[in-house]
């Protein structure tokens, strides 16, 4: 039986995808040698680089100001190393904390200078985005920092700030899923294994202009300017992970961009919200405009119909939609690679459980 995979990260990849990566780990490029046995620096690979990196610019219409590196160490080392290379001792940094991701964000931040958190969801175990309260102090910030989707809790900016500092967003679970205007932010970041490729790689977009302004001494692999210089190939770069994103972006692009998989993202979410709000027995957790179009995170009516519906899926191959632990209930995970066909499926499921269990 074919599965559906509700997995929120690693998550699942068109089935394209995971072929041709398969074919590539036995015969790369007709070359009659593995991917994973070439080297980075053979013409071969240093291909597969610029193409990724070019696909990423193409799909995000992303200028010339702007660098786009593939780096190690996955959305957590972009914690620390957005601080160590743009928050000075003696500066202060702004975080919206909207989600556990952010609060480690801000964790690391604190270890440079001061940041501080302009507000807070926790109170309602993050299931709204608070709205910005822009005071004066904020303007001599060095940037604000927001996480785009939070992955855990199900909310995601409906809407994105503009704001008159340099702005910087985690988007690790809806890079691609959306349109977004690159040039309001100073730097993107997003690990792969969301909505991009497989583990062991993290993308990030920075413009180049906002380096070389802090005063502290930067290791060399911690420095964006380091990888800037190098073109990701500093080291050597996670090639399985970076192919297969490439092979991802290719798909994108080939089932019509991001104009394409938006509407496609949005019917998903509008399909399973509407069946949630309307079924006696699962309640959605966010409510409004902050819903995730991603990450829908719902409960049943009550311990007993949770432990009945986790039986269904498990019957009809559905895996991966256990709640986070801080949060509970179940999560659906519908990036771009899952299919309205597969929602529907599973929104019939919840319609079948309903009549029996109602
Ligand atoms: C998964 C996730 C992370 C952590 O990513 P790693 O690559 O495992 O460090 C950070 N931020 C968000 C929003 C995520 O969804």
């Amino acid at each position: 039986m074919k599965k559906i995979n509700f997995c929120s990260g690693p998550a699942i990849l068109d089935s394209s995808v995971i072929a041709n990566a398969g074919k590539a780990l036995i015969d790369f490029n007709k070359t009659g040698l593995s991917l994973l046995e070439i080297s980075h620096r053979s013409i071969e690979f240093v291909e597969v680089m610029e193409k990724t990196k070019q696909l990423v610019k193409e799909l995000l219409d992303v200028n010339d100001d702007y660098e786009v590196l593939f780096l190690h160490g996955g959305a957590s080392l972009q914690f620390c190393m957005i601080p160590f290379n743009l928050l000075d001792d003696s500066g202060h940094a702004l975080y919206s904390i909207t989600g556990q991701w952010a609060g480690n964000a801000l964790k690391e931040a604190q270890l440079f200078g001061k940041a501080l958190a302009i507000h807070d969801s926790s109170d309602k175990n993050f299931n709204y985005i608070p709205t910005i309260e822009w005071v004066d102090s904020y303007n001599s910030a060095s940037y604000l920092h927001i996480t785009s989707n939070n992955t855990i809790y199900g909310t995601q900016w409906s809407t994105l700030p503009t704001v008159g500092i340099p702005l910087i967003a985690d988007m690790s679970s809806d890079i691609f899923s959306r349109k977004i205007k690159v040039s309001d932010f100073d730097l993107i970041y997003a690990g792969a294994q969301k909505n991009m490729g497989p583990a062991g790689v993290c993308m990030v977009i920075i413009k180049k202009e906002i380096l070389g302004k802090v005063n502290r001494k930067i290791p060399t692999m911690l420095d964006y300017q380091t990888h800037i210089n190098h073109k990701s190939m500093f080291n050597t770069p996670p090639v399985f992970a970076i192919y297969t994103s490439m092979l991802t972006l290719e798909w994108l692009k080939s089932v019509g961009g991001i104009e394409y998989i938006e509407k496609v993202n949005e019917e998903k979410a509008r399909l399973l919200y509407a069946e949630l709000d309307k079924n006696a027995l699962f309640e959605p957790m966010v409510k409004g405009k902050d819903r995730s179009l991603m990450n829908i995170t719902f409960r049943g009516k009550d311990e007993n119909i949770e432990k009945k519906f986790k039986e269904v899926c498990k019957e009809n191959g559905v895996v991966g939609l256990d709640g986070y632990r801080t949060v509970g209930g179940f999560r659906a995970s519908i990036y771009n690679a899952m299919s309205i066909e597969k929602v529907s499926i599973f929104v019939s499921l919840l319609q079948d459980f309903e009549a029996k269990h109602g």
